[in-house]
């Protein structure tokens, strides 16, 4: 079946408090953060018409909004009541749903008293079934993760997302399904929209969140494990450490948690053998999103 293109479907999108016809929920080509990569925006999922970590969400939305200093004159309780209303006004019960804040088209100066600070949401439908069971083989990449310094990691602007666009077209164009990230310091930080865990001696390993994005998703499976009596130790990693780990998955919303059947580092391809803890928080996690 076509895959209908986002911005010719039919429905409702909820901007600026207002729900508007779908095809009709546009921006002026001027718009300051089309051009200045100037909004933050978050990925949530629902399952069966429950929204997974929804406060959670709209809670690091609006600390990424506050780090670029953009006061949005709604709240998250408005928001999450307008998250709610759009999934059924669209009749959407497995949906991706994406909030965003972005500043609107008044002036093209970087800054500018003028500039709105706008929001939305939009949801559409990607299905019920739980992810295939599939393994990835993913490669180290040159690209490094954005310094702190520079932009702050638990800032989830489009600002960052240039850099692991370019790290997976990269990682793709080479036969690879992502690419795993660096830190500014070399050390291992997260794939290019997930974070990433390995198991060690029965116990999770997952890099300090001081260069990564903070996932909802990781916190998560750090919860799961903890339930199951599995320990999680955040600490820095090297990737000449990368074959000492039994196990290795990566976590985010979209993804789930995705079994790492190989990394390649350098040419070298370093093989896990996810026969153990993986699938135990594969299923888990599938369980508990879907309760
Ligand atoms: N890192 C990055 C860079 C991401 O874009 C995402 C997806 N939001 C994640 C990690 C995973 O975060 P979460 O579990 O909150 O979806």
């Amino acid at each position: 079946m076509a895959i209908i293109p986002l911005d010719q479907r039919d429905g409702y999108i909820w901007i600026n408090g207002e729900f508007i016809e779908w095809k009709k929920a546009q921006i002026h080509i001027l718009t300051h953060s089309l051009h200045y990569s100037g909004a933050v925006y978050e990925g949530i999922r629902s399952y069966d018409s429950k929204i997974f970590k929804l406060k959670e969400h709209l809670n690091r939305l609006f600390t990424s909004a506050a780090i670029l200093k953009y006061h949005p004159d709604v709240s998250v309780e408005i928001m999450s009541l307008a998250t709610s209303k759009l999934l059924t006004l669209n009749n959407q019960k497995n949906s991706y749903i994406r909030p965003l804040i972005w500043r609107g088209s008044e002036s093209q100066r970087i800054n500018s008293g003028m500039l709105s600070i706008n929001t939305m949401i939009a949801c559409w439908e990607v299905g019920s079934t739980e992810r295939r069971a599939e393994e990835l083989n993913i490669v180290i990449t040159n690209w490094l993760k954005a310094h702190p310094g520079s932009l702050p990691p638990n800032c989830k602007s489009s600002a960052h997302y240039q850099i692991p666009s370019l790290a997976q077209l990269e990682a793709t164009e080479a036969g690879f399904d992502d690419a795993l990230m660096l830190d500014y310091r070399g050390y291992i930080a997260e794939c290019t929209v997930s974070n990433i865990f390995f198991v060690e001696n029965n116990k999770l390993i997952t890099p300090i969140p001081d260069s990564v994005l903070q996932g909802i998703t990781r916190s998560t499976i750090i919860d799961l494990a903890k339930n199951m009596g599995i320990e999680t130790e955040e600490r820095r990693i090297t990737p000449e450490e990368l074959n000492s780990f039994s196990e290795c998955f990566m976590t985010g919303t979209a993804v789930e948690v995705k079994a790492i059947k190989s990394i390649t580092h350098n040419g070298n391809k370093i093989q896990y053998n996810n026969n153990s803890i993986t699938p135990r928080l594969i299923k888990a996690y599938g369980e508990l999103v879907r309760k």
